[in-house]
């Protein structure tokens, strides 16, 4: 399940280059193109749903895997024991930008409620 014309989806194809932090067979995290932390990666699930929102309900249990993975990006990225932000935007008043389903990896300094 892909949206042509969503740009995580092209991502997760290859047709939009990168930088891969791990993968799953069905979850990519890479890091974000614009970090707002030392650490910012993006896990995102392989099949395209619009937000974290829509997957609780439709996928449980990839929405887990989801966040199962951004705890192993915590750790390899070596911010588990300092603390990190787990975000998931949520449609249009979230601030979200990119309408498939992704969670935001946060870490490597302090963090204020405005991120
Ligand atoms: P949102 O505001 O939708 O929760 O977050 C979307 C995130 O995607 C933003 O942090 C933005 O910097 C990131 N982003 C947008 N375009 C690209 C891209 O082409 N590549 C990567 N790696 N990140 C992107």
């Amino acid at each position: 399940m892909t949206d042509a014309d969503c740009l995580f989806c092209k991502i997760v194809a290859g047709e939009i280059p990168n930088d891969t932090v791990t993968e799953t067979e069905d979850v990519l995290a890479f890091r974000d193109i614009s970090p707002k932390a030392p650490v910012h990666v993006l896990v995102v699930p392989k099949q395209h749903s619009t937000h974290a929102g829509e997957m609780a309900g439709s996928e449980p249990e990839l929405l887990a895997e989801v966040m199962r993975v951004g705890a192993d990006v915590a750790r390899s990225e070596g911010v588990a024991e300092s603390g990190y932000r787990f975000v998931f935007n949520c449609g249009g008043d979230s601030g979200q930008e990119v309408f498939h389903t992704h969670l935001h990896v946060l870490g490597g300094r302090p963090l204020s409620m405005a991120v």
